[in-house]
């Protein structure tokens, strides 16, 4: 009896001593898509008894966001998401919510005086239409699209296994070796050329695709423009009520307890040997102090927009360089000015969707005939002569004679000025860090690779491996050379 007690007590000390204990408190700042998925990967990895925190400045969901219109909503911000993107479609099944019902449209891309590349009802015709205009590129384009999503998707299996990376640098890495890398730091165009691509292919699509979804021209890094092109590949969809549901869920589901404040500054406190972040926020309330064991910064910091500062770090925490792109959302409620298309007749027009080529003078990005967030069975499209809620995305606010040239009278114009995406132009020499301090971690970064809903929730769940791993002293699995084959290997 004496010997058992005697080793229960060596086992009780030898777990506490070798294991360390989780964090008891973790700030998260920021409720988008990244805040809330890291909230709830970590805890996931942690387990349920830490306490995590979140802040958020402003509204829930972030850049998924809602607006409403005769009583329904529509989304304002982030609006469709790619079938291939595996964590939002987990979100979507383990919170109860589903895909909304699909819509079918056309697109066209418009030059400013005519429709150049017009999508038709029927599949076979549409490859037609591309081989005849610009013979064998879109199956490069595909081709190329292809192999680079099938290396993307690895990072769901290096995560199911628990593997982590402490840059973006080694993330990419791990996908796609310095290939990947490089795409970060040239052009789209000039990877396209270089696979066969023709110019004139890159100048009249390729260039009306990238503009519809960064506002950027051709210059925008390979990675970041072949994500744009795979959602022009169809196979989209949204959430049933709003994308931003999935943020407010697994908020709920996480039971973190959310922090309507914004964080101002960040400092590294050392009490008693151990390492604390405390955080300085301020509310309608007031302003508050609050310390924690962990931190993850999941909202954009860059030049001009970071909102928070970092004190007593050493080295010190430097201002992220690069700035971020702004984009007008414009949405309208009306009816289309179809001649403006070349289309008189406005029942004749048959287009849901309209891309802007690449044309200074267009003073438009896309021109969407867009849908409620809740789609019933007996929904369909308005037609194109009955008042239909358009989103006008634009580099600056619509003005009134812009408004009158696409709509023939409109009800109502509801704007929002996003800071949407980094300009990619003012390229960074380096992908920003992850690792801040110890356990201070970035996760927007990732968005100077590809800005996107599932690219913040792939940084979520990075970041959270990599806390847990780091805290844990798992340093077999980060930065992990080889993976693919030691995954295989290891099976
Ligand atoms: C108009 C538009 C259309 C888009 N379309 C698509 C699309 O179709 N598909 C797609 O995949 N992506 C799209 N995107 C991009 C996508 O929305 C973003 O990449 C993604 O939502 C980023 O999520 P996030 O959580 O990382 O950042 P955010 O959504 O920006 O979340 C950051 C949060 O932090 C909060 N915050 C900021 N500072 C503080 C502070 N100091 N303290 C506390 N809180 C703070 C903010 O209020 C915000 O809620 C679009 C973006 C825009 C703007």
């Amino acid at each position: 009896m004496a010997v058992a007690l005697l080793l229960m007590c060596y086992l009780a000390t030898a777990s506490s001593e070798g294991a360390p204990s989780p964090p008891e408190r973790i700030a998260v700042v920021g409720a988008g898509i990244g805040g809330s998925a890291v909230a709830h990967f970590l805890q996931q990895q942690f387990g349920p008894q830490v306490q995590i925190d979140v802040y958020e400045a402003d509204s829930i969901g972030g850049r998924l966001a809602t607006i409403t219109v005769n009583n329904q909503q529509y989304e304002f911000g982030s609006a469709t998401i790619h079938s291939l993107n595996l964590h939002m479609q987990d979100f979507v099944k383990l919170l109860g919510l589903k895909q909304r019902r699909e819509v079918a449209g056309k697109a066209a891309i418009f030059n400013g005086e005519q429709l150049v590349l017009e999508e038709t009802d029927w599949y076979l015709l549409n490859l037609f239409r591309l081989w005849w205009h610009y013979g064998i590129s879109f199956l490069r384009l595909q081709m190329w699209l292809e192999e680079m999503m099938e290396k993307f998707m690895r990072i769901y299996k290096y995560q199911a296994h628990g593997y982590a990376f402490s840059s973006v640098d080694e993330l990419l890495h791990s996908l796609g070796g310095e290939r990947f890398i490089n795409l970060t730091r040239r052009s789209v165009a000039e990877s396209l050329l270089e696979v066969g691509v023709t110019q004139r292919f890159i100048d009249e699509v390729i260039a009306a695709v990238v503009r519809a979804s960064y506002a950027q021209p051709l210059t925008i890094p390979a990675f970041a423009g072949a994500m744009s092109l795979a959602g022009a590949q169809g196979n989209m969809w949204a959430v049933e009520g709003g994308n931003k549901l999935v943020c407010t869920e697994l908020l709920k589901l996480t039971k973190a307890n959310v922090i309507r404040a914004r964080v101002t500054g960040i400092a590294l406190l050392s009490t008693e040997g151990k390492m604390l972040y405390q955080l300085r926020h301020e509310s309608d309330g007031g302003h508050g102090l609050d310390t924690y064991d962990m931190v993850i910064v999941a909202t954009p910091q860059y030049q001009g927009g970071s909102n928070i500062s970092f004190e007593n770090f050493e080295p010190s925490v430097v201002e992220l360089p690069g700035t971020y792109h702004r984009i007008v959302a414009s949405v309208v409620h009306g009816y289309l000015n179809s001649s403006y298309f070349g289309f008189p007749e406005p029942k004749l027009f048959p287009f849901s969707s309209v891309l802007a080529a690449d044309n200074p003078d267009l003073f438009f990005n896309s021109l969407d005939n867009i849908c409620p967030v809740n789609v019933s069975a007996s929904f369909r499209r308005k037609q194109p002569q009955e008042a239909a809620v358009w989103r006008v995305l634009s580099q600056r606010p619509l003005e009134k004679p812009q408004l009158k040239t696409l709509f023939r009278s409109y009800y109502s114009v509801q704007t929002r000025d996003w800071a949407a995406y980094p300009h990619y132009a003012s390229a960074l020499k380096e992908l920003p860090p992850i690792v801040l301090h110890d356990n201070l971690f970035y996760l927007s970064g990732i968005e100077w690779a590809a800005s996107s809903v599932e690219m913040s929730a792939v940084a979520a769940k990075n970041v959270a491996l990599l806390a847990f791993n780091r805290w844990f002293q798992h340093h077999e699995k980060i930065d992990q050379k080889d993976l693919m084959h030691k995954l295989k290997t290891e099976l």
